[in-house]
């Protein structure tokens, strides 16, 4: 039977996931808080069969399924469950109005700004959908919910937690580990690549200690403003002076403190935070080490009273697409989704966020594949492209007005998962 024989038989009803992908909409939590969104998946898949073996509070809130279906190969594919402390303004009339305490004991307001709830609601919607399809596969399929994607520490606190452990969750080590994830490309659109898929990304705050006092007496002072500031136009130069031209590479200093309002007091410190990106290896050490050089060296030049204090804050791997594993799911892609720029696009560009799913596969040697999938309104999307207005009208990920379009994204979300799954697990499917 053609995967997309299978698809259409057994994916389930459109209308129960559309509800269950609002109330995910609506009660978004934040990274490391997903308490209630865990439960709700457990409750759901306990109604979808009986024969999911399921495992809780995992490296925090983190969930796994386990349906074992005859001999054959594992396959486990991923959704994470977090949100961000964004205030939703898309109008829509299932938007959050969440508020929650963040780490730092900060009240914020709460959005899923990152389409992580579509996420869930796709994976959930595969899970029937395999169930339903039992009799066209065979294997072992888990599914994990992970918590904290948006810190770069959920994948890591699952493995570290003892996902794969025997003495402790148990979870079969796969031999494919999937995930998806939705871009504002246009809805209808899914796309992989082989090799890099997502960049790296590294964080640091870093405090420069200077002196502070009178702004009238600058021989009093070892000014952190100008301190910082120098370090600041310095790290500039470390993507545009030091990597290859034909490297992908970014360094962004995304937020700068130092002082309170009062314009005649100098504070003792000033501190910034860096993000750094790259595509490979090479490239991420160059980038870690010309910051620590620049914020060391910059420091010393301006007389600081101590070296910095360089703090890492989040860190995710390069997401790399195993070849062999991006061919053979390409070839189910095409089969289903047909090939096209509107459909399935077999080298999508790369995605210049982090993910951390990678952890899940690379912590047992397994390979892996992320797959990205549209989420924008087509007419939309085709409105933009008329106008040359692609990057300024059409909300990314993270911004407050992203709204992901329910359908296709969702058909397209649950047909990903499984025709991956099913690559590797159908009865007849040849390549
Ligand atoms: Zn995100
Ligand atoms: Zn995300």
């Amino acid at each position: 039977m053609s995967l997309t024989k299978i698809l259409e038989a057994h994916r389930p009803q459109f209308s129960s996931y559309e509800q269950l992908y609002k109330h995910f909409h609506l009660n978004p939590e934040l990274s490391n808080q997903e308490v209630e969104t865990a439960a709700t998946i457990v409750a759901h898949l306990r109604k979808i069969s009986p024969d999911f073996d399921i495992r809780s509070e995992i490296g925090g809130h983190g969930v796994a399924a386990v349906l074992r279906n005859g001999p054959g190969p594992t396959v486990l594919s991923r959704a994470d469950m977090d949100a961000l402390p964004v205030e939703e303004r898309t109008g829509l009339a299932y938007s959050s109005t969440k508020r929650a305490v963040d780490v730092h004991g900060r009240e914020q307001p709460v959005m899923h700004a990152c389409g992580h709830d579509m996420h869930i609601t796709c994976l959930l919607a595969y899970a029937e959908l395999m169930v339903s399809a039992r009799q066209h596969w065979r294997g072992t399929i888990v599914l994990v919910f992970q918590p904290a994607e948006e810190r770069g520490t959920g994948a890591q606190s699952m493995v570290d937690d003892g996902l794969y452990d025997a003495a402790r969750h148990n979870v079969p080590i796969p031999d494919v580990v999937f995930s998806g994830h939705v871009v504002p490309a246009r809805a209808g659109v899914i796309g992989i690549r082989p090799g890099t898929m997502a960049s790296s990304c590294d964080n640091l705050r870093v405090t420069f200690h200077g002196r502070g006092g009178h702004a009238s007496m600058p021989e009093r002072l070892v000014d952190p403003i100008v301190m910082a500031s120098s370090a600041v136009l310095r790290l500039q130069t470390l993507v545009s002076r030091e990597v290859h031209p034909s490297e992908h590479a970014v360094v962004t200093c995304a937020s700068f403190m130092s002082g309170t309002a009062a314009e005649n007091v100098v504070a003792d410190d000033a501190i910034i935070t860096i993000d750094m990106r790259a595509n490979n290896q090479s490239t991420r050490q160059k980038l870690n080490d010309g910051v620590l050089r620049i914020v060391q060296a910059e420091s010393a030049a301006s007389n600081a009273v101590a070296p910095p204090t360089i703090v890492p804050t989040r860190s995710f791997p390069v997401t790399v697409n195993d070849a062999a594993v991006t061919a053979r799911v390409g070839e189910a892609f095409r089969e289903h989704f047909g090939a096209g720029d509107q459909s399935y696009v077999a080298d999508f560009p790369r995605l210049s966020f982090s993910e951390d799913f990678c952890i899940l596969a690379t912590a047992v040697e397994r390979p892996s594949l992320l797959f990205a999938y549209g989420c924008t309104a087509p007419d939309k999307v085709d409105k933009a492209q008329r106008e040359g207005t692609l990057d300024e009208s059409i909300p990314g990920n993270h911004s407050s007005i992203f709204a992901p379009q329910i359908h296709p994204t969702m058909q397209v979300g649950i047909d990903a998962y499984g025709a991956s799954a099913l690559a590797w697990l159908a009865n007849d499917w040849v390549q």
